[in-house]
């Protein structure tokens, strides 16, 4: 009793973050009715994780379930959401990651119904932001066959298209996980108008290889665990051949 006491009492933030992030999924149109799911990786054994049954855009704190790493209830009334399987792989394969968004953002889960991944370099921004979206297989969801199709990509991405099905984003915190979330969305957007505009010109190997050198350097720099985000990014160091700096992380 005491230890949920504790657990209680210190996730209030933790709470209040993923009914704001639920609200701004359903807000965006990212989710309808029910769907979707946000978690928190609370410490090495707990996780905050919405419910089953009930919009994303009117929780409660309140209405938040803590689980173990093996998906059993150890705070909350309500059921556990059912996709609790795919959050916990992600957690367990990614230690860096500590915040998930499940959706079904109407653009992005367009491409994941018609069997395309959004790997193409059309926007530099997201090539630094998310490298590529590469798309899982299809498998029903809450089952294994799921789980299965997304553990081969969750290693090296951070955002994921599931076929006929979502998105699923992650990172180091449940902002980043949220605004991944945005990113794929608004850059399916782009590579629908692109599509229907027919004159596609997408970076060269060259281009890719320099974005992805300043991928490299935010992530492994020691001052931003925290999310590559685009707009983090100057303008210089998307533009110039220069050795991007790396001051960025520490702004406001
Ligand atoms: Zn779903």
């Amino acid at each position: 009793m005491a230890e949920q006491g504790v657990l209680m009492s210190s996730d209030r933030g933790h709470r209040v973050a993923i009914v704001e992030f639920g609200a701004l999924l359903h807000a965006n149109g990212f989710v309808a009715a029910t769907d979707g799911n946000l978690s928190v990786r609370l410490n090495e054994k707990h996780i905050l994780v919405t419910p089953t049954c009930i919009s994303k855009g009117r929780m409660r704190p309140s209405d938040l379930v803590i689980v173990d790493m093996e998906g059993k209830r150890v705070a909350g009334k309500r059921r556990v959401s059912s996709e609790i399987g795919m959050h916990l792989l992600i957690y367990r394969l990614r230690p860096d990651v500590h915040g998930i968004v499940h959706a079904h953002p109407p653009t992005a889960t367009g491409f994941a119904a018609s069997g395309l991944d959004l790997n193409r370099p059309l926007v530099c921004e997201v090539v630094v932001g998310l490298g590529s979206i590469p798309l899982a297989r299809y498998g029903t969801p809450g089952t294994p066959e799921l789980t299965g199709a997304l553990e081969p990509l969750i290693p090296n991405h951070d955002a994921i298209l599931m076929a006929n099905h979502g998105v699923v984003t992650f990172g180091a915190s449940l902002e980043s996980a949220y605004m991944k979330m945005e990113t794929v969305e608004h850059f399916a957007k782009i590579a629908l108008v692109t599509h229907l505009l027919g004159n596609a010109q997408p970076l060269g190997e060259k281009e890719v290889e320099k974005l992805n050198e300043v991928r490299h350097r935010y992530k492994t720099s020691s001052s931003s665990r925290r999310p590559v985000a685009a707009d983090d990014l100057r303008s210089d160091e998307l533009q110039s051949d220069d050795e991007p700096k790396e001051t960025a992380g520490s702004r406001g």
